[in-house]
């Protein structure tokens, strides 16, 4: 199963991506036809609220009345608790019902319109964005959905900015010409990405990525910080801290396009507890990698578990590496001692591009090809650590 966030702002077109993805497949999980079905007439939504607000926010036909309830429960703040506080676990557990309910390799779009302002942007393994300026979409909810301008902009408004949702997409949908474009971006995107992110999960495999060395790409980090977040609200108090490492964490280093970023743990057992949780989050386990070439006497000290993305968007490894072994240190050390010295920085590059010009494609040739180099930068590394009082 893969579940998919999928949001944006009022009136930026989030329909009609999610009625593609519902027509070519995807169960599609509406917050809004939730909220208004669990305060249906006969729901013990509906009679919460009564019971909370009166009979004065009942229809004479006894279905709620929107704008009366809007009117006493948006009256202030507490008020506005109270209803939150009866709607919002009854939506959650009607979407979990329908989760639930879903077969194994389905792929479950949940259409959320507050994504963004409910912070749960971490809990699914992809985040499409639909995104429209906000003139357009003012005048849009004016045309088609009977919005006056003031009320479209007050409703803007109150949501979450653009940066903010920019934060949170692996993937960003521009919704500023015609709708056919829309729905062909989004049948390429389901096509091209989340079938295979679908299957990959379900099969408990990473996704099969050849990546090339890149010039540097600024959005690194940012991508980074997305995956540590995700990370993050999988591993729980499991992660006694996850970093971004490797050379997409060193700026203006040209690098594969494969974010690294190390999980470090209390003990290998509890890197193989979190195995099932990462595998949920997009990251199945390695199993044939347990262990980093030793660079110290220990060798038992270089083991680690590593998972690998399946979304073959977004080439992802993940180290889980244990606190205070010399591989977990080092992760840490070796990209700060290239942010901080440009000279090794260019020799590691320089490696790099020989290894990738004498053809040494795959990743596991790749990494032997590096080792002598790394063998001599191991002690470098260190030293540097002692003359400049580094810790980790
Ligand atoms: P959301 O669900 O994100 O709030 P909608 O999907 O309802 O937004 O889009 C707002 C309105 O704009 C809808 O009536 C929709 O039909 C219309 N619309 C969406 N995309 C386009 C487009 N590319 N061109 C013109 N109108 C559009």
């Amino acid at each position: 199963m893969l579940r998919i966030g999928l949001s944006g702002g009022i009136g930026a077109g989030k329909s009609t991506v999610s009625k593609t993805f519902g027509e070519l497949g995807g169960i599609v999980v509406d917050g809004d036809v939730i909220a208004r079905e669990v305060v249906e007439p006969g729901t013990e939504g509906l009679a919460k609220l009564v019971e909370a607000f009166g009979e004065d926010i009942l229809r004479p036909d006894g279905a709620l009345d929107r704008p009366a309830l809007a009117a006493v429960a948006f009256s202030d703040d507490a008020k506005r608790a109270t209803l939150n506080g009866i709607v919002h676990p009854l939506v959650g557990r009607r979407r979990q019902e329908l989760i639930d309910a879903a077969p194994a390799d389905a792929v479950i779009v949940e259409d959320i319109p507050l994504l963004v302002e409910s912070q749960m942007a971490p809990m699914f393994p992809l985040v499409i964005i639909v995104h429209a300026d906000e003139d357009l979409r003012v005048s849009r909810l004016i045309e088609h959905r009977g919005f006056t301008e003031a009320d479209a902009r007050a409703r803007i408004a109150a949501q979450a900015t653009v940066e903010q949702r920019r934060a949170v997409a692996d993937v960003w949908l521009d919704n500023s010409g015609p709708a056919e474009d829309l729905v062909a971006a989004a049948r390429a995107l389901w096509h091209d990405r989340i079938v295979p992110f679908a299957h990959n999960v379900q099969a408990g495999e990473p996704a099969r990525v050849a990546p090339v060395l890149v010039p540097a790409d600024s959005s690194w980090p940012e991508q980074a910080t997305r995956i540590v977040n995700r990370l993050n609200t999988s591993c729980g108090h499991r992660a006694l801290r996850i970093d971004h490492v490797g050379s997409t964490a060193v700026p203006g280093l040209d690098a594969k396009d494969v974010i690294d970023v190390q999980v470090t743990v209390e003990s290998l057992d509890v890197a193989d507890e979190l195995g099932s949780a990462l595998a949920a989050a997009g990251y199945p386990r390695v199993e044939s990698i347990v262990a980093d070439v030793a660079h110290t006497d220990e060798s038992a000290l270089w083991q680690k578990r590593f998972h690998a993305s399946a979304d073959p968007g977004r080439p992802t490894n993940v180290h889980l590496r244990v606190e205070g072994w010399p591989n977990q240190r080092f992760a840490l050390l070796f990209r700060d001692w290239l942010r901080a010295e440009p000279d090794v920085r260019g020799e590691y590059l320089e490696l790099k591009k020989r290894i990738a010009d004498a053809g040494h494609l795959t990743s596991g040739d790749y990494a032997d090809a590096k080792e002598p180099w790394f063998a001599d930068a191991y002690g470098r590394a260190v030293d540097w650590a002692e003359r400049t009082g580094w810790t980790a």
